[in-house]
């Protein structure tokens, strides 16, 4: 793992709450796709998913949402507005791509979890997707969806590519035809069997145990599913 030291290339609003940062990354600083790093703060480091794809070299792509009401947002969004540096340690994460999938490959994300399926997606997509591959995302408001453009043209070019955005709180879309729900609950309502797929889960923690559980139940292997949350946030073991 490396410290670095990066200049911020550019940093701009992609919808009302969300800010891409593209920094300046020495080209000897490899990652795989799917990996996150983590921003050095003073007191603290914070975890941010690579959007980017290691293909792309000599830079790197954030995307950074507040949580609201979150002490520690306040101190990153304090930092992005006014910093011309960020100090940043990479690579970091197990939850990423070793070799091209042969069976379904099945991406939920939630929020800006986004951002690790697109580093994925991108890295992918030079080769075409000789298997099929699906994207579920998963957010509050269809406001939310500030990358619903991008997923849309991928499932244009790519015959095996199939996008399906979900919104959890339709109240607050009027208009939306799309899927509600909770997204990984969504997805599996897809599959008549789960036995021979991966799947990658990006979210905060109860979204990624539940998504567990139900394809577990579902009869797909437990190590079929990858999340960073796994190593990050292991769920508590069982008393019984
Ligand atoms: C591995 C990992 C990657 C993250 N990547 C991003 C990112 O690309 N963009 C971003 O804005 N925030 C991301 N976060 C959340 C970010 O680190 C926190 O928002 C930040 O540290 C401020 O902390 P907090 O107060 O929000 O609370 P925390 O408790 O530290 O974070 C909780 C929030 O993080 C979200 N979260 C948890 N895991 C992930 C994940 N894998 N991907 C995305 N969100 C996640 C949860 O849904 C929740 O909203 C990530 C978190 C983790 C653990």
């Amino acid at each position: 793992m490396k410290q670095l030291h990066c200049p911020i290339r550019s940093i701009e609003f992609i919808n009302q709450d969300t800010r891409r940062v593209v920094l300046d990354l020495p080209e000897d600083s490899p990652f795989f796709a799917g990996q996150y790093l983590q921003m050095v703060l003073p007191e603290k480091k914070y975890p941010f998913s690579i959007a980017s794809s290691p293909h792309l070299k000599g830079q790197i792509e954030l995307h950074v949402r507040p949580t609201p009401g979150s002490e520690d947002s306040a101190k990153v969004e304090a930092l992005l507005d006014s910093a011309e540096f960020l100090d940043i340690e990479l690579p970091l994460g197990d939850c990423y791509l070793e070799q091209r999938p042969t069976n379904t490959l099945i991406l939920i994300a939630a929020s800006t979890g986004i951002t690790q399926m697109k580093s994925i997606i991108e890295f992918l997509a030079p080769g075409g997707f000789d298997f099929p591959i699906y994207l579920y995302w998963g957010v509050l408001s269809e406001r939310d969806l500030y990358l619903d453009e991008l997923c849309r043209s991928w499932q244009e070019q790519y015959d095996n590519f199939h996008y399906v955005p979900v919104v959890s709180e339709p109240d607050t879309s009027p208009g939306w035809q799309g899927r509600t729900g909770l997204v990984g609950q969504i997805a599996l309502q897809d599959f008549d069997r789960v036995d021979d797929v991966t799947v990658f889960v990006s979210g905060g923690p109860g979204m990624v145990y539940a998504t567990l559980d139900a394809f577990v139940e579902r009869g797909m292997p437990e190590k079929n599913m990858k999340s960073d949350i796994f190593s990050y946030a292991p769920r508590p073991a069982s008393k019984s």
